[in-house]
Protein backbone atom coordinates (compact mmCIF):
# COMPACT_ATOMS: atom_id res chain seq x y z
CA UNK A 1 0.00 0.00 0.00
CA UNK A 2 1.28 3.70 -0.82
CA UNK A 3 0.79 6.09 1.86
CA UNK A 4 3.88 8.19 2.07
CA UNK A 5 4.03 12.09 1.05
CA UNK A 6 0.31 11.99 1.86
CA UNK A 7 -1.27 14.69 4.86
CA UNK A 8 -1.48 13.39 7.62
CA UNK A 9 -4.50 13.67 10.64
CA UNK A 10 -3.72 16.14 13.28
CA UNK A 11 -6.58 14.25 15.22
CA UNK A 12 -3.63 11.71 16.05
CA UNK A 13 -2.19 12.30 19.72
CA UNK A 14 -0.15 9.67 22.12
CA UNK A 15 -0.95 8.70 25.45
CA UNK A 16 2.05 7.24 27.78
CA UNK A 17 0.33 4.97 30.07
CA UNK A 18 2.36 4.09 33.32
CA UNK A 19 0.91 0.49 32.62
CA UNK A 20 3.50 -2.67 32.23
CA UNK A 21 2.93 -5.31 30.58
CA UNK A 22 5.41 -8.25 31.87
CA UNK A 23 5.82 -11.92 31.30
CA UNK A 24 5.52 -14.65 28.94
CA UNK A 25 1.95 -14.11 28.57
CA UNK A 26 2.35 -10.79 26.91
CA UNK A 27 2.42 -11.84 22.99
CA UNK A 28 -1.02 -13.89 23.33
CA UNK A 29 -2.89 -10.78 25.20
CA UNK A 30 -1.41 -8.63 22.32
CA UNK A 31 -2.43 -11.04 20.18
CA UNK A 32 -6.08 -11.04 21.68
CA UNK A 33 -5.70 -7.67 21.70
CA UNK A 34 -5.46 -7.31 17.83
CA UNK A 35 -8.19 -9.82 17.16
CA UNK A 36 -10.65 -7.75 19.22
CA UNK A 37 -9.65 -4.87 17.10
CA UNK A 38 -9.56 -6.55 14.06
CA UNK A 39 -12.42 -8.57 13.82
CA UNK A 40 -14.29 -7.77 17.32
CA UNK A 41 -13.00 -10.75 18.71
CA UNK A 42 -13.72 -11.91 22.12
CA UNK A 43 -10.38 -11.29 23.99
CA UNK A 44 -11.02 -13.72 26.44
CA UNK A 45 -12.00 -16.28 23.73
CA UNK A 46 -8.79 -15.66 21.51
CA UNK A 47 -6.57 -15.90 24.59
CA UNK A 48 -7.95 -19.48 24.58
CA UNK A 49 -6.77 -19.94 21.38
CA UNK A 50 -4.38 -17.58 20.10
CA UNK A 51 -1.96 -20.16 19.42
CA UNK A 52 -3.58 -22.06 17.51
CA UNK A 53 -5.13 -19.37 15.03
CA UNK A 54 -1.34 -17.54 15.11
CA UNK A 55 0.89 -21.01 14.82
CA UNK A 56 2.38 -19.69 17.74
CA UNK A 57 4.12 -16.24 17.41
CA UNK A 58 7.07 -16.02 19.15
CA UNK A 59 6.64 -14.03 22.76
CA UNK A 60 9.51 -12.12 23.01
CA UNK A 61 8.84 -8.85 24.78
CA UNK A 62 11.99 -7.15 23.67
CA UNK A 63 10.28 -6.00 20.26
CA UNK A 64 6.67 -5.55 21.69
CA UNK A 65 5.64 -1.69 22.73
CA UNK A 66 7.59 -0.06 20.87
CA UNK A 67 5.90 1.87 17.79
CA UNK A 68 8.26 3.70 15.42
CA UNK A 69 8.07 7.06 13.93
CA UNK A 70 6.55 5.56 10.91
CA UNK A 71 4.29 3.85 12.69
CA UNK A 72 2.83 7.27 14.09
CA UNK A 73 3.28 8.97 10.47
CA UNK A 74 1.26 5.56 9.08
CA UNK A 75 -1.71 6.45 11.49
CA UNK A 76 -1.61 9.75 10.92
CA UNK A 77 -2.07 9.44 6.75
CA UNK A 78 -4.69 6.38 7.02
CA UNK A 79 -6.91 8.62 9.76
CA UNK A 80 -6.59 11.78 7.48
CA UNK A 81 -7.27 9.11 4.22
CA UNK A 82 -10.66 7.96 6.42
CA UNK A 83 -11.57 11.69 7.05
CA UNK A 84 -11.30 12.48 2.82
CA UNK A 85 -13.29 9.80 2.19
CA UNK A 86 -15.92 10.51 4.83
CA UNK A 87 -16.34 13.59 4.53
CA UNK A 88 -16.81 13.21 0.73
CA UNK A 89 -19.40 10.65 1.31
CA UNK A 90 -21.43 12.57 4.24
CA UNK A 91 -21.10 15.47 2.13
CA UNK A 92 -22.82 13.94 -0.90
CA UNK A 93 -25.45 13.34 1.14
CA UNK A 94 -26.24 16.61 2.39
CA UNK A 95 -24.41 15.74 5.91
CA UNK A 96 -21.10 17.08 7.79
CA UNK A 97 -19.02 14.16 8.89
CA UNK A 98 -17.28 14.39 12.32
CA UNK A 99 -13.66 13.72 12.88
CA UNK A 100 -12.95 11.14 15.40
CA UNK A 101 -9.69 11.57 17.48
CA UNK A 102 -7.09 8.64 17.45
CA UNK A 103 -5.36 7.94 20.38
CA UNK A 104 -2.11 5.97 20.33
CA UNK A 105 -0.78 4.33 23.82
CA UNK A 106 1.50 2.35 25.21
CA UNK A 107 0.51 -0.49 27.96
CA UNK A 108 -2.61 1.60 29.97
CA UNK A 109 -5.03 4.44 28.37
CA UNK A 110 -8.29 5.87 30.09
CA UNK A 111 -11.36 6.51 28.13
CA UNK A 112 -14.97 7.79 28.11
CA UNK A 113 -15.31 3.95 27.96
CA UNK A 114 -12.69 3.18 30.74
CA UNK A 115 -9.50 2.53 31.48
CA UNK A 116 -8.33 -0.24 28.85
CA UNK A 117 -4.84 -1.54 28.35
CA UNK A 118 -2.88 -3.86 25.80
CA UNK A 119 -5.46 -6.79 27.03
CA UNK A 120 -8.32 -4.97 25.98
CA UNK A 121 -6.78 -4.03 22.54
CA UNK A 122 -7.55 -1.28 20.72
CA UNK A 123 -11.32 0.39 20.25
CA UNK A 124 -13.55 2.60 19.50
CA UNK A 125 -15.25 4.72 22.39
CA UNK A 126 -18.66 6.23 21.34
CA UNK A 127 -18.42 8.45 24.11
CA UNK A 128 -15.44 10.46 24.02
CA UNK A 129 -15.66 9.66 19.86
CA UNK A 130 -12.03 8.41 19.74
CA UNK A 131 -10.47 5.52 18.44
CA UNK A 132 -7.50 3.77 20.72
CA UNK A 133 -4.92 1.80 19.35
CA UNK A 134 -2.05 -0.04 21.34
CA UNK A 135 1.29 1.22 19.72
CA UNK A 136 2.34 -2.33 20.23
CA UNK A 137 -0.30 -4.05 17.76
CA UNK A 138 2.09 -2.95 14.74
CA UNK A 139 4.82 -4.94 15.43
CA UNK A 140 2.32 -7.93 16.38
CA UNK A 141 0.53 -7.79 13.72
CA UNK A 142 3.66 -7.65 11.56
CA UNK A 143 4.95 -10.50 13.73
CA UNK A 144 2.77 -12.77 13.92
CA UNK A 145 -0.83 -12.46 11.27
CA UNK A 146 1.89 -13.78 9.05
CA UNK A 147 -0.30 -11.35 6.42
CA UNK A 148 2.44 -11.09 3.42
CA UNK A 149 4.35 -13.97 3.87
CA UNK A 150 7.69 -12.67 4.22
CA UNK A 151 7.14 -12.79 7.98
CA UNK A 152 10.36 -15.03 8.85
CA UNK A 153 13.32 -12.42 7.53
CA UNK A 154 13.94 -11.09 10.83
CA UNK A 155 15.74 -7.81 9.14
CA UNK A 156 14.66 -5.33 11.35
CA UNK A 157 11.78 -2.57 11.29
CA UNK A 158 13.16 -1.94 7.26
CA UNK A 159 12.12 -5.24 5.96
CA UNK A 160 8.88 -5.84 8.13
CA UNK A 161 7.36 -2.07 7.30
CA UNK A 162 5.99 -3.17 4.13
CA UNK A 163 4.46 -6.54 5.53
CA UNK A 164 0.57 -6.21 6.30
CA UNK A 165 0.39 -2.26 5.59
CA UNK A 166 -2.91 -2.91 4.01
CA UNK A 167 -4.29 -4.93 7.19
CA UNK A 168 -3.21 -2.33 9.34
CA UNK A 169 -5.06 0.43 7.64
CA UNK A 170 -8.32 -1.85 7.26
CA UNK A 171 -7.83 -2.23 10.98
CA UNK A 172 -7.96 1.74 11.63
CA UNK A 173 -10.49 1.94 8.87
CA UNK A 174 -12.70 -0.52 10.79
CA UNK A 175 -12.89 1.12 13.87
CA UNK A 176 -13.70 4.53 12.26
CA UNK A 177 -16.69 2.29 10.54
CA UNK A 178 -17.77 1.83 14.43
CA UNK A 179 -17.36 5.92 14.95
CA UNK A 180 -19.70 6.06 11.06
CA UNK A 181 -22.53 4.11 13.11
CA UNK A 182 -22.19 6.15 15.98
CA UNK A 183 -22.50 8.99 13.98
CA UNK A 184 -25.47 7.42 12.07
CA UNK A 185 -27.19 6.46 15.22
CA UNK A 186 -27.27 3.02 14.12
CA UNK A 187 -25.19 1.73 17.23
CA UNK A 188 -27.50 3.75 19.45
CA UNK A 189 -30.12 1.76 17.43
CA UNK A 190 -28.53 -2.06 18.04
CA UNK A 191 -27.69 -1.46 21.64
CA UNK A 192 -31.36 0.07 22.36
CA UNK A 193 -32.44 -3.14 20.23
CA UNK A 194 -30.29 -5.74 22.23
CA UNK A 195 -32.01 -4.96 25.09
CA UNK A 196 -34.92 -6.26 24.00
CA UNK A 197 -34.49 -9.37 22.71
CA UNK A 198 -33.09 -12.82 23.55
CA UNK A 199 -29.60 -13.59 24.12
CA UNK A 200 -29.24 -15.39 20.65
CA UNK A 201 -31.06 -12.09 18.65
CA UNK A 202 -28.57 -9.89 20.55
CA UNK A 203 -25.73 -11.91 19.72
CA UNK A 204 -26.91 -11.82 15.99
CA UNK A 205 -27.24 -8.05 16.18
CA UNK A 206 -23.73 -7.88 17.70
CA UNK A 207 -22.88 -9.79 14.87
CA UNK A 208 -24.14 -7.39 11.85
CA UNK A 209 -22.92 -4.43 13.69
CA UNK A 210 -19.31 -5.71 13.19
CA UNK A 211 -20.31 -7.18 10.00
CA UNK A 212 -21.21 -3.47 8.39
CA UNK A 213 -18.11 -2.21 10.57
CA UNK A 214 -16.37 -4.29 7.77
CA UNK A 215 -18.75 -3.72 4.92
CA UNK A 216 -17.55 0.45 5.49
CA UNK A 217 -13.71 -0.20 5.74
CA UNK A 218 -14.09 -1.88 2.17
CA UNK A 219 -16.67 1.56 1.02
CA UNK A 220 -13.28 3.20 2.67
CA UNK A 221 -10.95 1.31 0.64
CA UNK A 222 -12.69 1.69 -2.77
CA UNK A 223 -13.15 5.62 -2.40
CA UNK A 224 -9.34 6.12 -1.02
CA UNK A 225 -8.71 4.20 -4.51
CA UNK A 226 -10.30 6.59 -6.46
CA UNK A 227 -9.11 9.44 -4.44
CA UNK A 228 -5.00 8.54 -4.43
CA UNK A 229 -5.09 5.17 -6.01
CA UNK A 230 -2.44 3.89 -3.02
CA UNK A 231 -3.67 0.13 -3.41
CA UNK A 232 -0.71 -2.19 -4.63
CA UNK A 233 -0.95 -5.75 -5.65
CA UNK A 234 -1.81 -8.14 -3.08
CA UNK A 235 -3.50 -5.50 -0.81
CA UNK A 236 -6.61 -6.52 -1.24
CA UNK A 237 -5.65 -10.46 -0.74
CA UNK A 238 -3.83 -9.76 2.48
CA UNK A 239 -6.84 -7.76 4.32
CA UNK A 240 -9.35 -10.60 3.07
CA UNK A 241 -7.02 -13.37 4.08
CA UNK A 242 -7.08 -12.28 7.60
CA UNK A 243 -10.40 -11.43 7.89
CA UNK A 244 -10.85 -15.42 6.77
CA UNK A 245 -7.90 -16.21 9.12
CA UNK A 246 -9.88 -14.85 11.73
CA UNK A 247 -13.73 -15.59 11.60
CA UNK A 248 -15.48 -16.95 14.71
CA UNK A 249 -16.04 -20.25 13.41
CA UNK A 250 -11.65 -20.72 12.61
CA UNK A 251 -11.64 -19.72 16.23
CA UNK A 252 -13.85 -22.02 17.41
CA UNK A 253 -12.64 -24.24 15.69
CA UNK A 254 -9.53 -24.18 16.71
CA UNK A 255 -10.54 -23.75 20.38
CA UNK A 256 -12.10 -27.31 19.78
CA UNK A 257 -15.47 -26.28 20.02
CA UNK A 258 -18.45 -27.25 18.41
CA UNK A 259 -19.21 -24.33 15.67
CA UNK A 260 -23.01 -22.91 17.06
CA UNK A 261 -24.11 -19.98 14.66
CA UNK A 262 -25.98 -18.54 17.81
CA UNK A 263 -22.92 -18.39 19.59
CA UNK A 264 -21.18 -16.94 16.94
CA UNK A 265 -21.05 -12.63 18.49
CA UNK A 266 -18.76 -11.23 15.35
CA UNK A 267 -19.59 -13.45 12.02
CA UNK A 268 -18.35 -16.09 10.48
CA UNK A 269 -14.78 -15.45 8.24
CA UNK A 270 -16.86 -16.08 5.23
CA UNK A 271 -18.93 -13.37 6.27
CA UNK A 272 -16.55 -11.11 6.82
CA UNK A 273 -14.94 -11.46 3.66
CA UNK A 274 -18.59 -11.42 2.23
CA UNK A 275 -19.50 -8.04 3.24
CA UNK A 276 -15.82 -6.57 3.18
CA UNK A 277 -15.98 -7.73 -0.12
CA UNK A 278 -19.30 -6.07 -1.07
CA UNK A 279 -18.32 -2.70 0.71
CA UNK A 280 -15.58 -2.85 -1.73
CA UNK A 281 -16.76 -3.37 -4.74
CA UNK A 282 -19.75 -1.04 -4.25
CA UNK A 283 -17.96 2.04 -2.63
CA UNK A 284 -21.85 2.48 -1.33
CA UNK A 285 -22.30 2.71 2.04
CA UNK A 286 -26.16 1.61 1.27
CA UNK A 287 -24.88 -1.54 0.02
CA UNK A 288 -23.77 -2.29 3.86
CA UNK A 289 -27.12 -2.47 5.35
CA UNK A 290 -26.40 -5.95 7.12
CA UNK A 291 -29.48 -5.61 9.54
CA UNK A 292 -31.95 -5.96 6.71
CA UNK A 293 -34.77 -8.15 7.51
CA UNK A 294 -32.11 -9.36 10.82
CA UNK A 295 -34.88 -10.21 13.36
ZN1 LIG B 1 -15.40 -3.94 15.41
Amino acid sequence: MKWQGRRGSSNVRSSTGGGKMIGGGIGGIIIAGILWLVFGVNPMTALQTGQAVTGGGSESSTELATSTDRDTQFVKVVLADTEEVWHQIFNEAGSTYKEPSLILFNGQVSSACGSASSATGPFYCPGDQTVYLDTSFFVEMRQNLGISGDQQGSGGQENQGKAGDFAQAYVIAHEVGHHVQTLLGISQQVNEARQQVTQAQSNKLSVLQELQADCFAGVWAQRNQERVQFLEAGDIDEAVNAAGQIGDDRLAKASGGAVVPDNFTHGTSQQRVEWFTRGLESGNVQSCDTFSGAL
